[in-house]
């Protein structure tokens, strides 16, 4: 509970909600398990749960978030502790060089598997850096832009739920 959550000890949250149960993407966790728990009509409170992750917060009629459990996720800590390495990948967006055919598109293009073998450093525009192997070269390429080959690997999810945090939540 960080100390913004002492103020909201006590509230209600009980009213009527006017919006039919929905799933929407949990901005901790990236996964589509986040569901309205309660509502509190006079203060304009929502409180939100994440079925996947666990965090428990209350979000307000500016969307500003009061963390009641769980915290904000360091991705780049927390992949590189739960990722099994080293895992096949495909590279599943296509630069902007490619798109448009300008510069030099790089040596990992769209559609090129690769083999991730670690995860590096967090940049601020490309988010978590994969380590990569396509052949016998060693590459840095940003880990938004690639997809587990195996879908019954748990790292399948674990990168699906980053990506989906990485474009909608950060
Ligand atoms: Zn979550």
């Amino acid at each position: 509970m960080d100390n913004k959550a002492l103020g909201y000890e006590g509230i209600d949250f009980s009213d009527p909600d006017d919006y039919a149960p929905e799933t929407e993407i949990c901005s901790f966790c990236g996964s589509e398990s986040d569901e309205r728990i309660g509502y509190n009509k006079k203060m304009d409170l929502l409180k939100r749960a994440c079925s996947n992750c666990g965090a428990i917060y209350i979000e307000d009629g500016e969307g500003e978030i009061i963390i009641l459990k769980g915290e904000k996720r360091n991705w780049g800590t927390y992949l590189k502790k739960n990722f099994i390495f080293p895992f096949e990948a495909v590279v599943d967006e296509a630069s902007d060089e490619e798109v448009f055919g300008f510069g030099d598109p790089g040596p990992i293009r769209y559609k090129d598997r690769v083999t991730v073998t670690n995860t590096d450093f967090e940049d601020d525009i490309y988010g978590v850096i994969a380590e990569i192997k396509k052949g016998r070269k060693k590459y840095s390429f940003p880990l938004c832009d690639l997809a587990v080959v195996d879908n019954k690997s748990p790292n399948y999810k674990l990168l699906d739920d980053y990506r989906t945090w990485f474009a909608n939540c950060r």
